[in-house]
Order: structure tokens, then C-alpha cells, then sequence
């Protein structure tokens, strides 16, 4: 038998619950980013904090992408994969000094700075080696992704970036700071953005800006839009790639750029997380008063999108064509919030059958955790099983 895409008499041998990967999805959605990319000029760093498997990250390098990171150990793995350090952007809000010195080690492209005492330190540390650090500014442009409050990140009281009032001073204190070299501009504003007309505030934002720019006599080489663009939970097959070539070409009509300047973006889920399904076993059904579970033995420590920010993950049972029936499925944690979802039909489900979350190669395996002293899921992938 097989559904959809998964070779299930294949996955029906391995033990559960482990990731699987479509790495020939994953493939043909990086060569839509290029084409799509190339027509612009445009550079994609793929953001790491979306899935870091070591297979995922060795295809996208190798296929040219740069890395965005968030984190000292997501430098080290984008350069572990074959990311050239030339092509990787570091953001977030709490650089530590020792991740600081380790990207001015390496000599990475750019640190997107959230902060001003994160300026001053850097500029410190860049000082103790005699290097120069590039930098860009993240920029908090206070438009709203209209996503969920928990992954949006472009709003005034936020704690990513740099408050539109902080501006000129940022522009006084750069021109002090002797180890800094400005690159550009940096803007991210949330994740899982659907409906993509929000970039046009944004884009209308960041021409304003440009002007201010301009007229502080600072030239802009870089200007890097971050990442966000969502993807279809619902209907995965539907669209298993997200529209990239609308995205892109929003930005190109959108933004007024100056000559040479080269735009960046920073999309992570987009890339990988049709790519993606958690394969589960059916450890029991169980009968309550009104409802019936189905007990998985994947969880929250698998998964934890649902539990964290109430995401939905499309959910097949690929061993059973029975007719459908309701259930609530869970997980085996010791949490009440350990569902993946309520009230939802399958295929009558017995103990024992496979079960597929899908669309979850994004902030899935990335974010599995050994609570109740589980192991971390496995990975296989669809071209080595
Ligand atoms: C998370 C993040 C991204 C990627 O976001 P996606 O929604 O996965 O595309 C890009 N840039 C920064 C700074 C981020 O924090």
C-alpha cells in the first residue's frame, strides 16, 4: 500500500516515532528558490533555526544557499554543513561574548545587531582581534505580520531590533565605533505570514527608511528582508510548495532600491517543512465517555508546535481504509496540553497503526526534547530508505 507520497510498506518496518524526510521535495523546492531568487539578484541565507538535520543542511549549502543563524552552535553547524562563512548572516537578541568571538573568528559575513550594548560589545571584541565586524541593523519596522502573537516579531513592544525612535542615535553612535563597518539593514517580521500583502507595508517601511538613510550621507550595500513566508497546513499536497514567485516578485515591485544594493532574504520554514512528516505508531485507543483517543506514541517531545503555539498538523492514518470516526489525538507526556488534535476524522484507528503528522520539517525535529526521559526522534530520509 501506498498513500500519497510514502512509501509506507517501507516507513511500517521502522521504529517509531522518526522523522522523514522527502528529500526529492526538498530538492525541487531549493531549485524554485533559485530560479525564482536569481531573476532579481536576490540572495536566500536559509535561517537554521528551522531544521539543523545535518542531511538538510549539507543539500541546501551545497546547492549555494548562505545560513542565517541565531546562535553560536548554529554557526558551527552551518560551517560543519559547507556553509562559506562569507555567506552567513548571525542574528539575535543575546549574542554572548563567546559567540561573538567565535563569528569574528570565522569571519562571517554579517551580524544582524539587535541592540545598542550589543553594538558596543561587538565593536569591543572586533577591537581585541584588530578585525573589523560587519554589521547590519535590525531594524523593528512596527508593521504587524498578523500571525500568531508568539511568532511575530515586527512590532514596537518587541524585543528584536532596534525601535524606529532609537535611529538617529544608532547613526551618532555608529560613526565612534572603529571596528564596525555598517552593511546594511535587517528586517524580520514574524513567521507563518499567509497572507503575503503585509510585505507591502513592510517594503513601504523600508523605502522610507532608505531615505533617512540617505540623508544621514549612510550608504546601504545590503538590505535583507528577513524570512516569514508561510506555508499550507491544511492542505499539504495541494501545495507542497509555497508561492514563491509571487513573494519575490512582491518585493522586487515594491522596493525602491538604490543602485547596487543586493537584497537578502532569510526564509527557513518555507524551504523545509512540506519536506518534512513525523511517522508515529498507535500505542492504544481508548474508549472515554463522549470522546475516543487515540493514543500515539509520538509527542509533544516530538512535535511541539501544536502544544506550544496551538499549530494544526494534518494528520493520516496510512495503515487503515476503514470508514472515518472522531477522535482526539494525543501524545504519551505527562502534560494535559500534549494533543495534537481534537475532534478529527480518520480512518478507524486500531492499535498498531501508522499514523503521519505532516508538514512538519519545520520547527519539528529542531525542537524535540528528552522530557520524561525520551529519546530524540530518529531521521530517514526518502533517498537512503
Ligand atoms: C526565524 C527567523 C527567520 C526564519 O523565519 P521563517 O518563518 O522560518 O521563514 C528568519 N530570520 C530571522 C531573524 C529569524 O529569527
Amino acid at each position: 500500500m501506498t498513500k500519497g507520497n510514502f512509501p509506507v510498506d517501507k516507513l511500517k518496518g521502522i521504529e517509531t516515532p522518526f522523522y522523514y524526510y522527502d528529500m526529492e521535495l526538498l530538492k525541487k523546492t531549493l531549485k524554485i528558490v533559485k530560479e525564482e531568487t536569481k531573476k532579481y539578484g536576490f540572495i536566500q541565507h536559509y535561517a537554521i533555526k528551522a531544521n539543523a538535520n545535518k542531511r538538510i543542511l549539507e543539500l541546501i549549502a551545497s546547492e549555494g544557499f548562505g545560513a542565517d543563524c541565531v546562535s553560536g552552535n548554529e554557526v558551527k553547524a552551518a560551517v560543519n554543513a559547507g556553509f562559506p562563512a562569507s555567506k552567513i548572516v548571525f542574528a539575535g537578541v543575546g549574542k554572548t561574548d563567546k559567540e561573538i568571538n567565535l563569528a569574528l573568528d570565522l569571519n562571517i559575513f554579517c551580524f544582524n545587531v539587535e541592540s545598542l550594548p550589543e553594538l558596543e560589545v561587538i565593536n569591543e571584541l572586533a577591537g581585541k582581534k584588530g578585525k573589523l565586524a560587519q554589521v547590519a541593523i535590525r531594524i523593528n519596522p512596527n508593521v504587524d505580520a498578523h500571525t500568531h502573537e508568539y511568532i511575530t516579531t515586527g512590532l514596537n513592544e518587541n524585543k528584536f531590533g532596534f525601535g524606529l525612535e532609537h535611529l538617529e542615535n544608532v547613526v551618532e553612535v555608529l560613526k565612534s565605533l572603529k571596528h564596525i563597518k555598517l552593511m546594511g539593514a535587517h528586517f524580520h517580521i514574524g513567521s507563518q505570514i499567509e497572507d503575503i500583502s503585509v510585505f507591502e507595508p513592510l517594503c513601504k517601511k523600508v523605502n522610507e527608511l532608505q531615505d533617512f538613510f540617505e540623508a544621514q550621507d549612510i550608504k546601504l550595500e545590503h538590505i535583507n528582508m528577513g524570512g516569514g513566508l508561510g506555508i499550507d497546513y491544511e492542505d499539504p499536497d495541494k501545495n507542497p510548495i509555497p508561492d514563491f514567485a509571487d513573494y519575490f516578485a512582491l518585493f522586487h515591485k515594491n522596493l525602491k532600491l538604490r543602485d547596487g544594493q543586493i537584497v537578502h532574504f532569510e526564509l527557513g520554514r518555507s524551504i523545509v517543512c512540506q519536506s518534512g512528516t513525523l511517522v508515529t505508531r498507535t500505542t492504544y485507543v481508548k474508549r472515554g465517555e463522549t470522546k475516543t483517543f487515540v493514543i500515539l506514541d509520538a509527542g509533544m517531545t516530538d512535535l511541539i508546535r501544536p502544544a506550544l503555539y496551538q499549530a494544526y498538523h494534518k494528520v493520516e492514518n496510512i495503515s487503515s481504509d476503514l470508514p472515518l470516526a472522531k477522535y482526539d489525538v494525543v501524545g504519551p507526556i505527562c502534560e494535559s496540553s500534549d494533543v495534537f488534535v481534537k475532534d478529527y476524522s480518520l480512518n478507524e484507528t486500531r492499535r498498531g497503526d501508522i499514523l503521519i503528522l505532516r508538514s512538519a520539517g519545520a520547527y519539528g525535529e529542531i525542537m524535540a526534547s528528552q522530557y520524561n526521559c525520551r529519546e530524540l526522534p530518529k531521521a530517514y530520509y526518502s533517498d537512503k530508505i
